[in-house]
């Protein structure tokens, strides 16, 4: 099976930025997809738009730090759709804070969503993907991982964390059942750094994303250009940032 018309897939974080865009470039391509993350009410307006255009979509309730939320996910889609093709394992959060902050709250709070939140994505989702034969993980990294900037190192410790994971999971699994891609994104106009909460940090970023940040749409195309790839055909990691960005 190639391309993306009539696959199956999961997208935590849908419900703005990166994965919004992606549930909605992937749905108008033919997936019928399975949209994840906290504020159902935004996924319920995206779904509806999306079937308002003729897509498929469906909501499901996600925190994607409670492994039994990710299984409900996975398995909503093979409920709705019968199978679950690829999981986007998208959610994420950010903060920005010297090390020397030891801020643990903040920490823990990253590396719950960002590593283990993808952890739990991988253990739901891969049973599935051995009982069909057949499945793709995508997950949404970071360029932090890739020039590590001060005031962003447990971000990018996370990200990087999942960068190895994925490596390590390709190589566990080379009788061409799975394929893995890591997504890593520099600067993209998304509410990621509204959400932070200090204040400085926050305005520091929203400026940087407001001068050089692209727009969500970027990420989702590469996204959709690793799923439309034939089965044989792995894209293992893509990075893909504002042309300017340092
Ligand atoms: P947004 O803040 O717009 O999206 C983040 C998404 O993650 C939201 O849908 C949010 O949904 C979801 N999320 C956060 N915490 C949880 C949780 N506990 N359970 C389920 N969902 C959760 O930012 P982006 O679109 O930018 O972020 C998407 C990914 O891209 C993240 O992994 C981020 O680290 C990564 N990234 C972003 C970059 C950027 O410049 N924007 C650069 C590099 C990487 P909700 O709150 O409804 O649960």
């Amino acid at each position: 099976m190639s391309g993306i018309e009539s696959k199956v897939v999961a997208i935590t974080g849908a419900s703005s930025g990166i994965g919004a865009a992606t549930a909605r470039l992937l749905a108008e391509r033919g997936a019928s997809v399975v949209l994840g993350a906290r504020r159902t009410d935004r996924l319920d307006d995206l779904a509806a738009e999306i079937r308002e255009r003729g897509g498929q979509a469906i909501v499901c309730a996600v925190d994607v730090t409670r492994p039994e939320d990710l299984e409900r996910l996975v398995q909503q889609a093979v409920e709705a759709f019968g199978r679950l093709d690829v999981l986007v394992g998208n959610a994420g959060v950010a903060t920005i804070a010297p090390v020397a902050d030891l801020d643990l709250d903040r920490w823990n709070a990253m590396i719950d969503v960002n590593l283990r939140g993808v952890l739990h994505g991988i253990a739901a989702a891969l049973p599935v993907f051995r009982a069909q034969g057949r499945g793709h993980l995508v997950t949404t990294v970071s360029t932090s991982g890739i020039k590590i900037v001060p005031g962003q190192a447990v971000y990018a410790a996370s990200k990087n964390a999942v960068r190895t994971l994925h490596e390590a999971l390709r190589q566990e699994s080379t009788d061409g059942t799975l394929r893995t891609t890591a997504i890593s994104p520099g600067f993209v106009r998304t509410e990621l750094v509204d959400h932070m909460d200090d204040p400085a940090a926050r305005a520091e970023a929203q400026q940087a994303m407001a001068r050089i940040g692209i727009a969500p749409e970027a990420v989702a195309r590469a996204i959709a250009f690793a799923i439309e790839q034939p089965d044989d055909v792995e894209i293992g990691d893509l990075t893909i940032r504002p042309t300017v960005q340092g």
